[in-house]
């Protein structure tokens, strides 16, 4: 645990109760603040009761009159659609609002600090897709070099529950533009921005407030190192801003799919195959094909930024490729979960969007798609002609029919995952991809992605047997 620094005395209060919630209540107390918690769950209020925090409703009138400062959790709306009346309350009544991302970012170093013979450093990994991916790769990288790291943040793990430093050790961060959005400190050593495609529009009150948002990761004077996707305008943008000239190398451009020249130092993938190019010289080459853990052009992506990450971590190219070929891929996203009579099932249930589906859609040949959910803003247009190697969509959902009804593939209304995975296997011929890539959000039916992918997994061996 990270106790938080400088709130000795104080009072806080943290609102929502989950995993990050929690981590943030111990780590307040372990810094010596007096530490209200609410959630509107009344559920979650009583685990935090029973574990020995303080429970306060927060919603009462003058609730917020004594506080230093609100936490709150990446769940709960601050500002847009409608903020949270709680964070409405604290803003109006002058009560800084933070996360824990904030408190961590001042509360990280310690004096230890001084007698190691080398700083610790702090990797920032956002974007729209691929954030947890390429943060998790970023950590394997790092470990299988030898080297001490850990990994938190939106992948799972609060990050007040990392442990205090080691002598070099490198803390990895995968943040939600949710987290970068409310943080009053954000202060990462590199900072990778993967890609910006429309997700969470709501929450940002539109593309811009969006982009704001990630943006915060690399404010002026910020990280020593900025690695960016240079694929969208955005990234083009935020490269240019934060560029002090042509050849500045603080800036890292990366692309899946663009030869990427000039002075400046670069990192493309293209055809399959990593560059790296610096002042103008190529200085590494890695063939990414044959890698399991990483298929399709969107992984690739993923690579150079891990790739770019880790070399301006002082790693040498060929050690960085060992460690790619060893990336064993994450559960739900791209995973490959049965192979069998030369068929392969292959749970991606994190391409919630449309834009991870097309990416997931170009990695596979001969696909048996299963698709279909919760639609999300933006509607379905962009999966039109990226839909050239499904031999067949299989859609899953409670809005089925209309689903199909948006798709330019030959599409059968399944409804369940159940009838999905039964149908697909039965049309699956040697050759074949069976793909869970639903383009759509799951709550329609289930609780999670996660719970989503794993009714897939079960479908599909209940089938193979
Ligand atoms: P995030 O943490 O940003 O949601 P993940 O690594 O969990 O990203 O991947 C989310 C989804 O996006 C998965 O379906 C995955 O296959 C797809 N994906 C992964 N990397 C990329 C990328 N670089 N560009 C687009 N889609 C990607």
């Amino acid at each position: 645990m990270i106790p938080v620094r400088g709130v000795k005395g104080a009072r806080v209060a943290v609102l929502g109760l989950g995993r990050s919630g929690l981590a943030a209540a111990r780590a307040l107390i372990a810094g010596g603040a007096e530490t209200l918690c609410w959630d509107d769950n009344p559920d979650a209020c009583a685990r935090a009761e029973a574990e020995g925090l303080t429970v306060r409703n927060l919603s009462r009138q003058d609730a917020l009159d004594d506080l230093t400062a609100l936490i709150v959790s990446p769940g709960i709306p601050h500002l847009y659609p409608k903020p949270n009346p709680i964070v409405a309350a604290a803003h109006a009544a002058g009560v800084p609002v933070d996360n824990d991302i904030g408190l961590f970012f001042r509360s990280f170093a310690t004096e230890d600090w001084n007698r190691f013979d080398v700083a610790p450093r702090i990797v920032a990994v956002t974007g729209s897709n691929g954030k947890s991916t390429t943060s998790a790769l970023i950590y394997h990288l790092i470990e299988t070099a030898g080297r001490p790291a850990q990994l938190a943040g939106n992948i799972g793990r609060g990050v007040l529950d990392l442990e205090p430093a080691l002598d070099g050790e490198v803390v990895v961060l995968e943040l939600s533009s949710y987290q970068t959005e409310l943080a009053r400190s954000l202060t990462p050593d590199i900072a990778v921005f993967t890609n910006l495609t429309p997700d969470h529009l709501d929450r940002h009150g539109g593309m811009g407030g969006y982009f704001a948002a990630k943006r915060r990761l690399f404010a002026e004077g910020g990280p020593d190192r900025a690695i960016i996707g240079v694929d969208e305008a955005e990234g083009r943008f935020l490269a240019g801003q934060m560029s002090e000239g042509r050849g500045d190398d603080r800036v890292i451009r990366i692309s899946s799919g663009q030869k990427l020249t000039g002075p400046g130092w670069q990192v493309f993938a293209r055809k399959g195959f990593l560059s790296e190019y610096r002042k103008a010289r190529q200085v590494g080459a890695i063939d990414l094909r044959g890698i399991k853990g990483l298929p399709g052009a969107h992984n690739h992506q993923n690579a150079c930024a891990a790739y770019a990450v880790a070399r301006a971590l002082g790693m040498a190219p060929r050690v960085i490729e060992a460690g790619l070929q060893s990336f064993k891929g994450l559960p739900h996203r791209s995973q490959v979960i049965a192979e069998a009579g030369g068929v392969s099932y292959v749970n991606d249930s994190k391409a919630t969007n449309v834009d991870s589906a097309v990416k997931a859609l170009g990695a596979f040949s001969k696909i048996r798609w299963i698709c279909g959910g919760l639609e999300k803003d933006g509607g379905l247009e962009a999966l039109k002609g990226a839909t050239g190697a499904v031999r067949r969509a299989y859609v899953i959902g409670r809005e089925a029919a209309a689903f199909a009804l948006q798709l330019d593939v030959e599409a059968e209304i399944c409804i369940t995952m159940e009838e999905a995975v039964a149908r697909a296997v039965k049309d699956a011929e040697p050759g074949d991809t069976v793909l869970l890539a639903p383009a759509a959000a799951s709550f329609d039916q289930y609780d999670s992605f996660e719970a989503r992918g794993a009714d897939f997994e079960a479908e599909v061996r209940r089938r193979l047997g």
